[in-house]
Order: C-alpha cells, then sequence, then structure tokens
C-alpha cells in the first residue's frame, strides 16, 4: 500500500533498509538517510563519493546562508542559499596499486544499507572489486551526534580477502558547491572562499572556509586513526594540502582476512555558533574533547533514547505494518532537522530539511504544519523557531512600509535575515523556459506566523513569551493585513486585491498573469480570524505589557476599531450551493479536462509546468495545486469557522462542507506534499475511509518519493510533520484549549491502537486511543492536575493516574 511504482519502500519496525538497489535511486536513498542533529546534517552519500550526477554528500548548517548574484534571462537575480559545507565524509581506500573505491575501476558487488531509526546510526556494508581482482568487504557505521552537536563519526571496517598494501585516504573538502539540484545549475552556486588548511596536530587536520557574502567562517577539524588489532600501525599518514581541500594518506601490510578499522572523527565550528570567537579553534577544541568512535557512539545513543522518550508513538495492530515505521521515519528526520539543538540558532523551519538543496534552504510557512508536533513535544523548540520569526519583525516593517502598507509583512520565502528571498524568476525543467515568478505575493505566510504564536500559546500557557514577543508578531502582522484590506463601498466590504494563496497555481487572472488574484477567501477569513484574536491576544497580557506595547506600536481605539470592523466586513466570495470559492472569479475559469491530462501525462501533479509546456496556463482553469480553501478546515474547528463566516454575516452551516471538499478535491492535482496531509484531515470528519487513503498517500510523499526525484533534492519537512500532526490531533483528536487537553476521536480502526507521548502544562502524558476507548495517563511528579474532556465528560488527571473515557 506504501510503496509507489516500483520504487523500494524497505521500512521495517525502526529501519529504513535498503539491499542492492538499483542505482538510480541513489538520490532518494542519500536524502532519507541523511544524518543530522539540529546543528548540521549530512546526506546519507558514500564517504568515497563525489558529486557526480548520481551521488551528492551535501552537508548543511542549520541557518548558514549566503547570497550569489547570477544573470538569468537577461536580468541579474540574487539567491540565497543554505551553503553546502565542506565534505567531511571523504573517506576511501585502494587495494595495492589498485584503483581507489569510488573511481572507475572498482565494481560494487553486494551492497546493504541500514538507518537505525532509533539509534541515529547509518551502516554500509559492501563487498568490492577491483579491476585488479581485488575483493574486499567493508562496512561503514556513521553518526552525527545527537548529544554533541558540533561532532559526527564515522568508521570504516576493512576486510581484504587479498594479502597487501592497503592504502586508506580522508579528507576534508571545501571545493565542493551548491549544485545538488539540476534545476539551479544555471546559478552562481560557488559559495565557499578558501582560508586555511593545517594540521592542529599530529594525527588531525584542520579546514577552514568562509562564505562569500554572509562571511560566515567555517571550520571542521578531522582526526583519523587506522586500527589493526588494537594497535594503530599507519602512524599519521602523510598530509596533502590544497586550497580549501586537506587530506591525510596511509598505508599499511594486511594479511587476508585480516580486519583493519579506520575511525574518522569530526568537529564542526562556525562564526555563527554561541561562544565561539575563532571557529578553527573552536573546531579544533571540540575534536580534541572527543572521545573514540565507541565512546562518542554511547553518548549519541543515551541521547537518542532520550528524544525519543519525549516523542514516543506506538501503533499496535494497524493494517499495514508499515505505517509505524514511516511514520517515525518522518519523527526521527523531524527531530533530525530541529530539535532541541535548534534552540537559541536562530534559525526556522527548513522546507526541505537539512537534507538537500531544493527550496535553497529557505523557511516557508512551512511551520504551520511542524509546530503542533513541537508544541505537544519540544515546547522549547517551537519558542526557539518563533523567535526567529520575532527577530525578523524589523525586516517585515520595512518590507511593509516599502509596499505602502503598515505592520509587519513576513517574507514568502526567508533566509538569513527575514527579507523576501523568493526567486523573481523559476525555470520549468518541462519547457526549458525560464519564468517570471510572483509567488512571493503569498502574503498568507504571515498570517501562518500569526497563528502559529497563538497555537503555541494555547498548547503551553507560556505567557511571558506572548508578553515579550509573540503579542508584537500578532499585532503587527494583523495591523499589515488591516492595511491590506481595502473597504469597497459597492460591496460595503473589505477586499484584498493582488495577492495569491496558497495554491500557488493561479498567479493572476488570466488576462493579467502574475498580477495576483482577488479575495482569496483563505487569506481573507484568516485576515478575520486574525483581527478577531487581536482584543484576546491584549486581554490576557499582564495589564504593565499591555500598556507598553500599545504605546510602542501607537494602538489607537480608532486602529482598534477598525479592526474589529474589518473582522465584521472582511469579503468571502461564494459560489454555487454555498461553495466557498477559492478566490474571486474561481468558479468561471474554465474547467480542465482531467481524464484527457492523466491519460496523456500520467503524473500531473504539476500541471502548472505541463500546462506552461503546451503554452497554455493554469490561471486560465479551475485547478489547484495543493489545498488552498481547505486548509479553513484545516486550521478552523468546524464550530469556529462557523462562528467566524457569521460573523461576517454569512450564512453558513457545516452541512456545506462535503460539497466543498469534494468540489475541491476534484480540481486539486496535489503539487504539493502538503495537499494530502490537509486532505486527510479535512476528510476525517466525512468520510474516515477517504481520510485514510489520503492519510497513506501523505505516508508515501518522500519515502516512495511520489513526486518523481523531488525527495531525492531535499525531504518536505511540513509533510512529514504534517502526518504526525494528523495522527495526534486530527484522528486521536487531541486539542489544547484554554487550560484544558480534549480528546475528540475520528479514529480508523485500520490504524489498530495508538500510544502517544507528549508533553502538557509539564505533564507526561500518555494518550491510548483504541477504536472505542481513549485512555490519558500522566507520568509521576508532583504537579497541579490537569483537565481533559472527551466528548463532553471532564475529568481531573493527577500524576501517576490515568483515565478511561469510553467513546
Ligand atoms: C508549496 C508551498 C510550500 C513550499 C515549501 C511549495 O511547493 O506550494 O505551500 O510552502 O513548497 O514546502
Amino acid at each position: 500500500m506504501i510503496g509507489h511504482e516500483g520504487k523500494p519502500v524497505p521500512v521495517t519496525n525502526w529501519s529504513l533498509r535498503y539491499e542492492n538497489v538499483a542505482p538510480r535511486w541513489e538520490g532518494l536513498r542519500e536524502a532519507l538517510c541523511t544524518l543530522g542533529n539540529g546543528y548540521f546534517a549530512t546526506r546519507g552519500a558514500a564517504p568515497e563519493s563525489r558529486a557526480d550526477g548520481m551521488h551528492y554528500p551535501g552537508t548543511y548548517i542549520a541557518g548558514c546562508f549566503n547570497q550569489l548574484e547570477t544573470v538569468i534571462a537577461g536580468r541579474t537575480t540574487e539567491n540565497e542559499s543554505l551553503v553546502n559545507a565542506p565534505n567531511w565524509l571523504c573517506l576511501t581506500f585502494a587495494a595495492g596499486d589498485g584503483p581507489w573505491l569510488g573511481l572507475e575501476g572498482v565494481e560494487v558487488l553486494e551492497d546493504c544499507q541500514d538507518l537505525d531509526l532509533r539509534r541515529g546510526v547509518l551502516t554500509r556494508r559492501r563487498l568490492v572489486r577491483d579491476n585488479l581482482g581485488h575483493l574486499t568487504r567493508i562496512t561503514h557505521r556513521r553518526f552525527v551526534h545527537m548529544g554533541s552537536a558540533h561532532l559526527a563519526a564515522l568508521e570504516m571496517t576493512i576486510t581484504p580477502q587479498w594479502p597487501g598494501r592497503l592504502r586508506i585516504c580522508s579528507e576534508l573538502d571545501g571545493t565542493v558547491t551548491n549544485s545538488g539540484v539540476p534545476r539551479y545549475r544555471e546559478l552562481a552556486s560557488r559559495h565557499l572562499v578558501p582560508i586555511k588548511t593545517g594540521c592542529p596536530a599530529p594525527d588531525s587536520m584542520l579546514l577552514v572556509v568562509e562564505t562569500s557574502q554572509s562571511h560566515i567562517r567555517i571550520a571542521e577539524a578531522a582526526r583519523t586513526r587506522v586500527f589493526r588489532d588494537g594497535t594503530w600501525p599507519a602512524g599519521e599518514g602523510t598530509v596533502a594540502e590544497q586550497p580549501g581541500r586537506i587530506g591525510r594518506e596511509f598505508a599499511i601490510d594486511v594479511a587476508a582476512g585480516q580486519t583493519v578499522v579506520v575511525e574518522k572523527t569530526v568537529a564542526i565550528a562556525t562564526s555563527r555558533d554561541r561562544a565561539v570567537s575563532d571557529a578553527g579553534a573552536a573546531a579544533v577544541a571540540w575534536l580534541e574533547g572527543a572521545g573514540s568512535f565507541d565512546e562518542l557512539l554511547r553518548q549519541h545513543v543515551l541521547a537518542w533514547e532520550q528524544l525519543w522518550a519525549r516523542c514516543p508513538v506506538e501503533l499496535a495492530g494497524a493494517e499495514d505494518d508499515r505505517v509505524l515505521p514511516v511514520v517515525r521515519l518522518h519523527m526521527f528526520h523531524l527531530l533530525q532537522t530541529i530539535g532541541p539543538h535548534s534552540v537559541g540558532l536562530d534559525v526556522g523551519v527548513p522546507a526541505r530539511g537539512l537534507h538537500g538543496e531544493a527550496y535553497r534552504g529557505h523557511v516557508f510557512w512551512d511551520e504551520l504544519f511542524v509546530l503542533p508536533v513541537l508544541n505537544l513535544r519540544l515546547p522549547e523548540v517551537s519558542r526557539s523557531l518563533l523567535e526567529y520569526r520575532y527577530y525578523r519583525l524589523p525586516a517585515a516593517r520595512r518590507a511593509a512600509a516599502e509596499a505602502g502598507h503598515v505592520g509587519a509583512m513576513y517574507p514568502w520565502q526567508s533566509g538569513s535575515d527575514g527579507t523576501e528571498q523568493s526567486a523573481l524568476v523559476h525555470l520549468n525543467p518541462q519547457s526549458g523556459r525560464w519564468l517570471a515568478d510572483t509567488t512571493y505575493l503569498q502574503r498568507h505566510v504571515g498570517l501562518a506566523v500569526a497563528h502559529n504564536v497563538w497555537q503555541y500559546h494555547q498548547c503551553t500557557g507560556d505567557l511571558d513569551f506572548l508578553a515579550r514577543y509573540g503579542a508584537e508578531i500578532i499585532l503587527e502582522v494583523a495591523r499589515f493585513f488591516a492595511s491590506l484590506a481595502a473597504y469597497d463601498r459597492g460591496l460595503d466590504r473589505y477586499v484584498i486585491r493582488g495577492v495569491v494563496g496558497p495554491d500557488e497555481f493561479h498567479t493572476g487572472y488570466p488576462e493579467s498573469p502574475g498580477a495576483g488574484i482577488d479575495n482569496n477567501a483563505y487569506t481573507n477569513v484568516m485576515t478575520a480570524w486574525l483581527l478577531t484574536r487581536t482584543t484576546g491576544v491584549l486581554d490576557v497580557l499582564p495589564e504593565h505589557r499591555r500598556g507598553e506595547l500599545t504605546q510602542t506600536l501607537g494602538l489607537t481605539a480608532t486602529e482598534l476599531e477598525r479592526w474589529e470592523h474589518i473582522s465584521r466586513r472582511m469579503f468571502v466570495p461564494f459560489h454555487g450551493n454555498g461553495i466557498i470559492s477559492q478566490f474571486e472569479g474561481y468558479e468561471k475559469l474554465e474547467e480542465l479536462d482531467w481524464e484527457d491530462y492523466y491519460a496523456r501525462y500520467g503524473n500531473i501533479r504539476r500541471l502548472d509546468r505541463i500546462l506552461e509546456a503546451e503554452g497554455d496556463s493554469p490561471n486560465r482553469y479551475q485547478v489547484s495545486k495543493q489545498a488552498d480553501v481547505l486548509m479553513l478546515f484545516y486550521l478552523l474547528p468546524p464550530r469556529e469557522l462557523g462562528t467566524l463566516l457569521r460573523r461576517l454575516g454569512y450564512s453558513w452551516s457545516p452541512d456545506r462542507v462535503p460539497g466543498t471538499i469534494n468540489y475541491y478535491l476534484a480540481r486539486t492535482s496535489n503539487g504539493s506534499a502538503l495537499s494530502t496531509v490537509v486532505h486527510s484531515w479535512v476528510l476525517a470528519r466525512v468520510s474516515r475511509e477517504q481520510a485514510f487513503d489520503e492519510f497513506i498517500d501523505a505516508l508515501r510523499s518522500d519515502v516512495a518519493d511520489v513526486q518523481g526525484g523531488t525527495t531525492a533534492e531535499g525531504i518536505h519537512l511540513a509533510a512529514m510533520a504534517g502526518t504526525i500532526d494528523v495522527l495526534q490531533r486530527c484522528f486521536a483528536g487531541v486539542e489544547t484549549h484554554g487550560d484544558m487537553l480534549r480528546l475528540d476521536p475520528y479514529w480508523p480502526q485500520r490504524l489498530g491502537i495508538l500510544k502517544l507521548g507528549i508533553t502538557y502544562r509539564g505533564h507526561t502524558v500518555t494518550v491510548t486511543v483504541a477504536d472505542h476507548t481513549v485512555h490519558v495517563g500522566s507520568g509521576p511528579g508532583r504537579l497541579a492536575p490537569l483537565r481533559v474532556g472527551c466528548h463532553g465528560q471532564v475529568r481531573e488527571l493527577s500524576n501517576g493516574q490515568t483515565v478511561e473515557f469510553r467513546l
């Protein structure tokens, strides 16, 4: 069920395992076998590999961006990218005078790769033969340390089936470029400037580079030791240096069947790090303090054990036994991208993880799908991610002012400093044409930021955050949307014109492509939601802070009255039998002949590219890339949406929901991995069977690479997190309102029994959901009891107790 078009989906309980998989899936494997710890991550590429079109050994340090200029299609574009840091993996061997593994002349006879999700260890076993007939077994084990953010280690065990001279080469390579995404190949890609190489100790080497524009120093220090029978016979080897690259080569004599173990320990530091004045010195100090491979591994495994204990998820008796491993894989990649080490790094949620270069490492609205998972497990991480937005409030204010507005306009694509990083042109690989890109008109990203702040507060009760940072974000975003909303006399309503909604296919009307569309329902309703929310936000603030903020922001009664008015008079387009229109005029666009397109193209998720290549445009059709109107059902519980729409003066009842869902399901191509997550969610209350099918589809997004090649360029982090959230908040119905933990399950029987661990108001809570019962337990402690509600019943839950609800 989870497999897709013959692609291997080799999940077992706690692992992802590939055996002799066709080389064409190498990129997918590398992305899915990425190891990271929130501070940095390295793709699961073979240590001997180089970027060669099939392999791509990328390493990405969170928040490490650099800008480069390129002239494309006659205009100069500036692109900020998450930088591919020096490749620390480089480790290879050669038998006698034979070729190095990784170069021409060495054949891989057996290959088995195993990613241990519980311990965060990647093991690769291979049997290789060179063109001189040397047969050698090698096993690599590696990890990126979950306990010590700056460390990683790689071990290579070599068992030659021949006697002779064994040569080993270990390098740090800073001559790498950002060239992981074929579509970006015309863009400038050399971000690193060599600064120095050297040998801080007889067995180590140091490489320091600097990013060309942001001037971030990146230092990698490595220690390589070659062991035979517990001794260290190869000594320190010989060093080779060139600008941006340093290596050590070792040579020892081996007997057939004798085992040689090479340990490579690496420390990474940058000038962005806290408590660092010299990145090179910091990396060397980290390395000096690092123990042996086995010692580091023990601490690393312990850190993972503790992390999993904070984020447990179990499914017993699910119809498809691959559901749980895939959910775990998603949690694993989430925690590797954003975890305890992210706190204080001043980083946001990179849409494609730290797993590849798609979208250049940018931060979109995707935290909307990620924070709900973190809020209930690692709230300190959520807070840090929201602080990333807070520190970019000045940039958002400047952007609003430059656009002729007030308040804060967050960028659609954010990177280092919070300025807009969306590309102004993009390549359609299907037609080979560079096209103007106005998807930056997705102003709705600010609504997501504000929504996330409010949700975080709801979940955690963290008033300190709201008072210091969160309220200011909410008020400034509200101010921006109120200024974006213009009063239309004819309609006697407020309208928002010239934007792009979550569905990026429509960047304008057919006659004015790129100019944005009017009254995107999602944007307008969420604007009303936000403006309604502002009073509540001000109300919960401590009085002195409310006073301060009102003064600092110059909030006046007149402004608040205008917000109130807009929140009652925002325009929402409808058509047909009470269907919310995606935007004004959507329903007047032509219908697409879907069957014809499926028949001609098969995979039509990226209909925009197909249509453009045909000389046509999605702007002409009722087609959506992803959930847009349906996002409203996703974010707002039915009662809240109903209240909001009625407050706006529209008649609305829940019986409109199924028709609206069906209307958009039939017109959405799922060109974004987020779409199936949202569809699964909104269908849960309408058709559990369909919801289940969409959920399975969402699970397949990356593990089966359903978009055909995109996962190799980076995982879809929000979709991964979204599947966990579907289990938790949608199917199990875990919600936090006021000071109560509520459960309102719509549990698909086919998923068996769910056991989930979350943290709520300091309690370690275990939620067990089965077909007809819900159990909620709290771990030991002496906290004030929690209030837990389920289907109208409310219970008190003390530490050490479990309460049961019958459904
Ligand atoms: C989606 C956006 C998303 C972005 C990054 C795009 O394909 O349309 O909604 O934010 O990917 O994940």
